[in-house]
């Protein structure tokens, strides 16, 4: 038997591709890539693309940073794996945790590592069930997120993740309820304003927990803004609008920093750039600048209290993943959180934030199909229409997004469709002159997909 011979050959031949078009991947081949430089990665061929996703939002130090590298390799040479469970933990376990704590918005707080996102909501999930009937409410196991919300992937966290997409895995499972997306552009009535749009959103909430019953809601999740939704900041005082109702009916908010934690609104956390404090926090992605796979949750003060109580009575919290709290994880960690705080990576998405908007702002203006423009910080996105007027959607037939971001591979930049939209995130050390780069090739490939298409 002949075994194929290319990379992309070879990629199809083993490979089973998860979430990616397979009418593109056929067509193209796969992007086997070999390392990195900067935000550029550099595939088998020797093309660079500028990565203007930062791998999947996570690699936002670039993908060759030595002092990552080097905490890594230190932590492999000292001490390369270990538990936590049965009372032992690794010295760097108890030093994220202390480092997770104070950089938190909580004054005191507890964290518990998973080895992603999708695990850590999935854990959240579980310690909210266990507390619940803990403290006499076992009939409180409803979760409440948003539609377009993206939780991750294991069945709990596909649950709450709010995408048609799961409707093949026969999901969500009962019991987890999406409300309304708070997204003005798309979904704001004729004549009605943001505030007026936030307030209906609130009104939502309420008759929702009203119909279902407060008592049978175990807890809120959101992003601070949706990033596999298609990057949807909240609309207008959202967050000041739901959290007063979640409290008044005892339901705990958690917010999935997966995305938003660690700079990329700009503040370390997007509950921050949102002005609210939540009752958890949920980190992954970042907080290893995606050195490594891991995930955390950063319980608040409530939680946590509660929850230590809950546990104090059957003497045993029977949860963990055998990684969690990797030594080599932790270590990378804190280096992620010191490089990205204190080597002026927050600071960069501070500096450049204002001119990523600018540009796209222009680009937006110099196009007749795009509809809109959304985003904070280093995480944006550019919504095709075929009707600026009406926001009219291109037919789904035509794969838009799929072809701009295909065109925008062929010249050497990678982002990423989303729905009928462009999203941008690039690494934290992106430069002036990258970011140029950038809006150039992004333009061409709008203008060359545009003409092709309208
Ligand atoms: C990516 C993501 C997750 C899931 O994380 P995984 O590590 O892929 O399991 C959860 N929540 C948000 C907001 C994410 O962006």
């Amino acid at each position: 038997m002949n075994k194929p011979q290319s990379w992309e050959a070879r990629a199809d031949e083993y490979s089973l591709y998860g979430f990616t078009d397979l009418p593109s991947v056929h067509k193209r081949g796969a992007v086997v890539l070999t390392h990195g430089e900067g935000p550029y990665v550099v595939d088998v061929n020797g093309r660079r693309y500028l990565d203007a996703n930062s791998g999947l939002w996570n690699m936002v130090a670039g993908f060759d940073h030595k002092g990552l590298a080097e905490a890594a390799k230190a932590q492999y040479d000292k001490f390369p794996g270990y538990h936590a469970f049965f009372g032992r933990m690794s010295d760097q376990t108890v030093m994220l945790s202390e480092k997770l704590v104070e950089v938190s918005p909580f004054p005191n707080g507890k964290v518990f590592y998973t080895n992603s996102g999708s695990e850590a909501n999935d854990t959240m999930v579980k310690m909210l069930w266990f507390l619940h009937a803990s403290e006499g409410n076992p009939q409180k196991r409803k979760i409440l997120t948003r539609v377009n919300a993206y939780h991750g992937v294991t069945v709990v966290s596909a649950s709450m993740t709010g995408k048609p997409y799961n409707e093949v895995f026969g999901l969500p499972l009962d019991g987890f309820i999406h409300l309304t997306c708070p997204h003005y552009w798309r979904n704001g009535e004729e004549g009605e304003t943001e505030d007026e749009f936030t307030a209906r959103m609130a009104r939502e909430l309420e008759e929702t927990i009203e119909r279902e019953g407060a008592d049978t809601i175990a807890g809120f999740f959101a992003e601070p803004v949706m990033g596999a939704g298609g990057v949807i900041p909240p609309s207008s005082g959202y967050f000041q609008a739901i959290l007063p109702i979640l409290k008044k009916h005892d339901i705990p908010m958690i917010s999935d920093e997966v995305i938003c934690g660690f700079g990329r609104t700009g503040n370390t956390w997007g509950c921050q750039t949102y002005d609210f404090t939540p009752d958890a926090i949920i980190s992954s992605k970042n907080l290893t600048a995606g050195l490594f796979p891991m995930g955390a949750v950063i319980l608040g003060p409530d939680l946590s209290e509660r929850l230590q109580a809950a546990i104090e009575k059957i003497e045993e919290f029977p949860h963990g993943f055998t990684a969690s709290g990797h030594p080599v994880g932790c270590a990378i960690a804190l280096k992620a959180i010191d490089v990205v705080m204190n080597e002026g990576l927050a600071d960069n998405v501070q500096r450049l934030a204002p001119r990523m908007e600018a540009g796209l702002r222009a680009i937006m203006d110099r196009s007749d199909h795009i509809g809109e423009l959304r985003g904070i910080g280093f995480m944006w996105a550019l919504e095709a229409v075929k009707d600026k007027a009406t926001k009219t959607p291109f037919d789904g037939d035509l794969s838009v997004s799929e072809r701009i971001a295909n065109t925008c591979t062929d010249l050497g930049l990678i982002c990423r469709p989303l729905g009928q939209s462009i999203v941008l995130c690039p690494p934290f050390v992106l430069t002036e002159d990258q970011m140029d780069e950038m809006f150039d090739k992004l333009e061409q490939a709008l203008n060359k997909v545009f003409a092709e298409v309208a």
